[in-house]
């Protein structure tokens, strides 16, 4: 198929709704959509009918509302478009309510106590502003889930929720720069990173099957240290692989554009070209899944666990995100004229003043159990929020903070709206990649969100914050008898107030511990120590004022976020449980039986067994040391089940069951080392990171 053909062949988006549907209707359609109302049933009949006969053509015969519940990966249930006629016979039928609204029977999905089982019922809600798509022969239509009280029970309702937030609120601040702009969106591409492991290599690792992360392993003689794979050529059947991905996902409208090799051995990345935040989210959970699906196809396996290997760098995701206008301009675009200037300098003031106020919730945002092996770890950001700017920038607005003169390079006064902003130049050699949060030119680039964490959360908090920070400026300059110095007085006080959050140093180094310290910054190093902030007055009040989460909602989520944390280390450590006690201790008293056997042969004519005993001797005790453990984790995981699921449970298993592991992997990695490899149960680190050819 030519490319023009493939591209969007699966999509059901606009180009096919402006042919396919009557003009009026696709106007209403595009009306609703650009200012956030409702589709009346007589314009969704329309659309359901068409999007069916489109669907139809292409031999689809099921339909299903896609949406994302707090499990953070997609839901679907099917339903056929068939519909019995008085004569006997069937025809194919999509309504206008089966369009807008679906009744899933929803009562196993995490709901945090907003949903009784009695009253199970949930809904899913259309979202026409994504665009419905065929995957693996269905019509999906993208939708938002909640509860029969309209409680949010996903992650797409907040989002949609902060999209109009944060467009309310910058329209009002446009307005006063003269702006007609109709629609402020926020814009992200998100850059994914994974593993691929050989599938036959992997399917023998419990813990990577149950976990999607080795629990156990010792290092390999050759991991990350040479920096060879970084860009590397590309395998040929990982080539295959990312051909048929982008092929794929073109089918479905999706913009994949870059690949390259990562850091570490068998760790690949994939870009998007950038879109709209809730489109840029649907697609990067169905990327997730159709880069699994392929793999497969390909004898391999996809793992997008944050910390899938011990020793080598983990996957993040990337999180470019700016705001940009109806008419295609970035807000994030540092402008040419004086007024554009003056614009660009008080959006990134709000942008300071939202990421100092809100560092836990950016925090939380990226929280989980497996993201906190990467963040701290010298391969991704410190725990601890911060920006950077870059000297110039900084510079500037530090200057217009201190109504001084800017004159770092060219003799250039900074005078907002008088004189032209120096063109500072953000070239990429000066761009600080420990930084979590970058201004990159045209653009803030997210650094902390996980692998497999759905970016619904971070663009929400993203979103969100925004909004309240461009709303206090609007009510301020709104009655302001000068803007200029309004703008002036804004920056000042954000440089003052804020300016704390700025740092373009080594946010690997350890003196930016001790410096954030010193400057009040939050240092939250897991998840347990994070999300009780979510439902901090300051949070609800937050989330409440900018109506994009209740505090009932927040509530919810809260307990979510800590029983997903304690039930994923809850596999984790049964998992190596079982994995110790079924596998690796039986194998290493299997070497040391006949260790034993050939020391007593030896002795027996005369031959020197020192070899032998001293070999024997070391498994011994490791081997005393491994069933100590064991028992250490099993009593840890009782003393979290008896807690009951709580924050104090969480706490339990990040201090204790945690540790417990750890103990057991540090003595089982001493016992691999020592254990020749034929009797060793599961593949090595060696095995897996090189089991693609
Ligand atoms: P890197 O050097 O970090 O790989 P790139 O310039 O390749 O950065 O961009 C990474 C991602 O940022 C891509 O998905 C790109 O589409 C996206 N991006 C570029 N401009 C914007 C923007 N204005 N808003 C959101 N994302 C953007
Ligand atoms: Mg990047």
């Amino acid at each position: 198929m030519i490319m023009s053909e493939l591209y969007g062949s699966l999509v059901f988006d606009d180009r096919v709704m402006s042919r396919r549907l009557p003009k009026e209707t696709y106007k209403e359609l595009k009306r609703c959509c650009a200012n956030d109302l409702p589709l009346s049933l007589d314009v969704a009949n329309i659309i359901a009918n068409e999007m069916k006969e489109w669907a139809v053509e292409r031999g689809v015969t099921h339909f299903t509302h896609w949406f994302q519940p707090m499990t953070g990966i997609t839901a679907e249930k099917h339903d056929s478009f068939i519909t019995p006629t008085k004569s006997g016979g069937v025809i194919m039928e999509l309504s206008g309510k089966e369009l807008i609204k679906g009744e899933p029977d929803a009562s196993s999905f995490p709901s945090g106590g907003l949903r009784s089982t009695f009253e199970a019922r949930g809904y899913t809600a259309w979202d026409p502003t994504s665009f419905a798509f065929i995957k693996d022969g269905i019509l999906c239509i993208p939708t938002a889930f909640c509860s029969y009280n309209g409680d949010a029970l996903d992650k797409k309702t907040p989002l949609l929720r902060s999209m109009e937030a944060v467009n309310r609120q910058g329209l009002r601040l446009l307005k006063l720069f003269g702006r007609k702009t109709e629609r402020l969106n926020a814009t992200v591409g998100s850059e994914q990173e994974y593993f691929l492991v050989d599938t036959a290599t992997f399917e023998k690792r419990k813990d990577l099957f149950y976990t999607g992360r080795t629990l156990f392993g010792a290092r390999p003689p050759k991991g990350q240290e040479l920096d060879d794979h970084y860009f590397g050529a590309i395998k040929p059947k990982v080539v295959k692989y990312m051909k048929e991905l982008d092929e794929e996902l073109w089918k479905l409208g999706i913009l994949a554009k870059t690949k390259h090799n990562e850091v570490a051995p068998a760790q690949h990345e994939f870009a998007p070209i950038f879109t709209t935040v809730n489109v840029a989210s649907d697609q990067n959970q169905l990327t997730m899944e159709i880069m699994k699906k392929v793999a497969a196809k390909h004898g391999m396996t996809c793992i997008l666990h944050e910390k899938p290997f011990d020793g080598v760098n983990g996957s993040g995701k990337h999180n470019n995100w700016s705001l940009s206008t109806n008419f295609g301009h970035n807000l994030f675009e540092p402008g040419r004229s004086p007024e554009d200037n003056a614009q660009f300098l008080l959006i990134l003031a709000a942008v300071i003043a939202a990421v100092d106020e809100h560092q836990d919730l950016l925090r939380i945002s990226v929280s989980s159990a497996a993201n906190d092996h990467r963040l701290g770890a010298n391969e991704a950001p410190p725990a601890i929020i911060s920006m950077y700017l870059g000297d110039e920038l900084t510079g500037i607005l530090q200057a217009i903070a201190d109504g001084r003169t800017y004159s770092r390079r060219a003799n250039c006064e900074v005078k907002l709206g008088v004189h032209v902003l120096p063109k500072f130049a953000m070239d990429s050699s000066d761009r600080n990649r420990t930084s979590p949060f970058a201004f990159t030119g045209n653009k803030f680039e997210f650094r902390m969100p996980g692998s497999a964490q759905s970016i619904a959360g971070v663009n929400m908090v993203l979103n969100t914050i925004m909004a309240e920070q461009l709303g206090k400026f609007a009510d301020e300059l709104e009655n302001a008898d000068d803007l200029k110095a309004g703008i002036t007085a804004i920056i000042k006080r954000v440089m003052t107030e804020h300016g704390r959050i700025i740092f373009n140093g080594n946010n690997y180094s350890a003196e930016w511990v001790e410096e954030a310290k010193k400057r009040g910054l939050l240092n939250l190093a897991s998840t347990i120590d994070a999300l009780p902030y979510l439902t901090s007055e300051k949070n609800i009040a937050l989330f409440e004022s900018q109506n994009v989460l209740t505090k009932r909602e927040l509530i919810s989520r809260e307990e979510i976020y800590i029983e997903n944390y304690c039930r994923l280390l809850n596999i984790e450590a049964m998992t190596m449980l079982d994995m110790a006690t079924m596998e690796i201790l039986p194998a290493v008293l299997e070497y040391k039986g006949a260790l034993v056997k050939t020391a007593k042969n030896s002795i027996a004519v005369g031959i020197n067994a020192e070899t032998e005993i001293e070999t024997a001797n070391t498994l011994a005790e490791l081997l005393n040391a491994a069933r100590q453990q064991i028992a250490e984790l099993k009593a840890a995981v009782d003393k979290a089940h008896s807690i009951g699921i709580h924050i104090e449970c969480g706490r339990c298993y990040r201090d204790e069951v945690l540790a417990a592991m750890n103990n057991l992997r540090h003595t089982c990695d001493k016992l691999e080392l020592q254990t020749a490899k034929n009797f060793w149960p599961f593949p090595n680190y060696g095995d897996l990171l090189f089991s693609v050819h």
